[in-house]
């Protein structure tokens, strides 16, 4: 398939892209390194089935541009949005727009072409749940002109144009709701606590637990995501494949306990230190992945230890490799 990739650049994307080009589709992948990191696109660029295309999605994906070879693509993966808190409402206008103006071209454009489309949703629609765990017909608390709202806001947009399009204009559309997702190419400085706590352990400085660390979260990585999503995109059109599904790995823990596995993992005399709790910080989260696991018969594979280890080594690789600052768009400090 010719698969054209937003946000191909981004921790994600990059995975999505490397699975995607081994099995061998094209990827056309765009992306304006607004959070991304041109690093990800050096690992493909090389490659004969990888084209790409610095543009900011929100505003417009040249027709044209967007094809490989002048031929029609048969995929649209909607996935360009900054994810991580503070890279977020370091950019709320350019997250909203994202969501809303950036989905909306995609979606004209697989419209267009006559393709399938993908949109990466999120379990922030789901805000500060009050439903345990977070099944897909559960419709969210999310307030709406908070700190998060950029992020959450945009992303229900998303949704609902998503199905705009396809109610309206009949386009086979498919949402996935990403949990909490780590692994190797994150950017050591997105500010998300799976990147905070590894590089903080690997410096040998105190692990930055915001509030009590009561607050839960459940951690995916990568590779389980990719598999969901590649799964979703290859079953055939009906009309449950238009649903929003749930991709994440259902292990909780609270944000004490997940600092304990890093500092046990990489230094166990490393100190925590309790900083303020951000506003609207979600208090539980976890998936509900009954909807994947019949869809799709799809379920997380890796156990937090074992993704932990491969994201820690490659985090220490990219440390002895070379400084990664110099690529980088500032991220505001937490
Ligand atoms: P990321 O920030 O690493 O990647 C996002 C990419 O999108 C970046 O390369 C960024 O430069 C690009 N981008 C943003 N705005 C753009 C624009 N206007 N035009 C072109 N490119 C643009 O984040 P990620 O963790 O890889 O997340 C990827 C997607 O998955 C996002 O849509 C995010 O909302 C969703 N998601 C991720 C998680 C997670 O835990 N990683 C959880 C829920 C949802
Ligand atoms: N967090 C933390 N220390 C950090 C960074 C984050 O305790 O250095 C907390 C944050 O307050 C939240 C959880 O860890 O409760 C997950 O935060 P992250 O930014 O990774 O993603 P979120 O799920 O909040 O979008």
């Amino acid at each position: 398939m010719r698969i054209l990739l937003t946000g191909s650049a981004g921790f994600v994307g990059s995975h999505l892209t490397e699975r995607l080009l081994a099995d061998g589709h094209i990827v056309i992948g765009v992306d304006n390194y607004i959070s991304g990191q041109p690093s990800n696109t050096a690992l493909f660029e090389v490659h004969p089935n990888f084209k790409f295309i610095q543009a900011d999605v929100s505003d417009g994906i040249p027709y044209k541009a967007a094809t490989f070879d002048g031929q029609k693509l048969d995929y649209v993966l909607h996935f360009a949005s900054p994810a991580s808190p503070p890279h977020y409402q370091q950019f709320p206008i350019e997250t909203l727009m994202v969501g809303a103006q950036g989905t909306q071209h995609a979606l004209e454009l697989a419209h267009a072409h006559g393709a399938p489309f993908l949109l990466a949703s999120t379990s922030e629609v789901y805000g500060d749940p009050q439903v345990h765990p977070q099944t897909e017909d559960y419709w969210g608390h999310v307030n709406p002109n908070g700190l998060r709202s950029c992020y959450d806001e945009a992303k229900r947009y998303a949704e609902a144009i998503t199905f705009a399009y396809h109610r309206h204009h009949g386009v086979d559309t498919r949402v996935i709701r990403i949990f909490n997702t780590y692994g190797p190419r994150m950017r050591p400085d997105d500010g998300r606590v799976v990147t905070n706590l590894i590089v903080q352990a690997l410096a040998g400085q105190p692990l930055t637990v915001y509030g009590d660390g009561q607050q839960t979260r459940s951690f995916q990585y990568v590779t389980d995501l990719v598999d969901g999503i590649v799964a979703l995109m290859s079953i055939k059109e009906s009309e449950d494949v238009h649903a929003p599904v749930n991709l994440g790995n259902p292990d909780e823990y609270t944000i004490l306990q997940f600092a304990q596995v890093i500092r046990e993992l990489i230094d166990p005399t490393l100190e925590i230190i309790h900083e303020p709790l951000p506003a609207d910080d979600p208090r539980q989260r976890r998936p509900d992945i009954s909807r994947a696991r019949e869809l799709l018969g799809w379920a997380p594979g890796v156990d937090l230890h074992t993704g932990l280890m491969r994201t820690v080594e490659s985090f220490r690789a990219s440390r002895s490799a070379a400084p990664v600052s110099a690529e980088r768009t500032p991220v505001a400090a937490e």
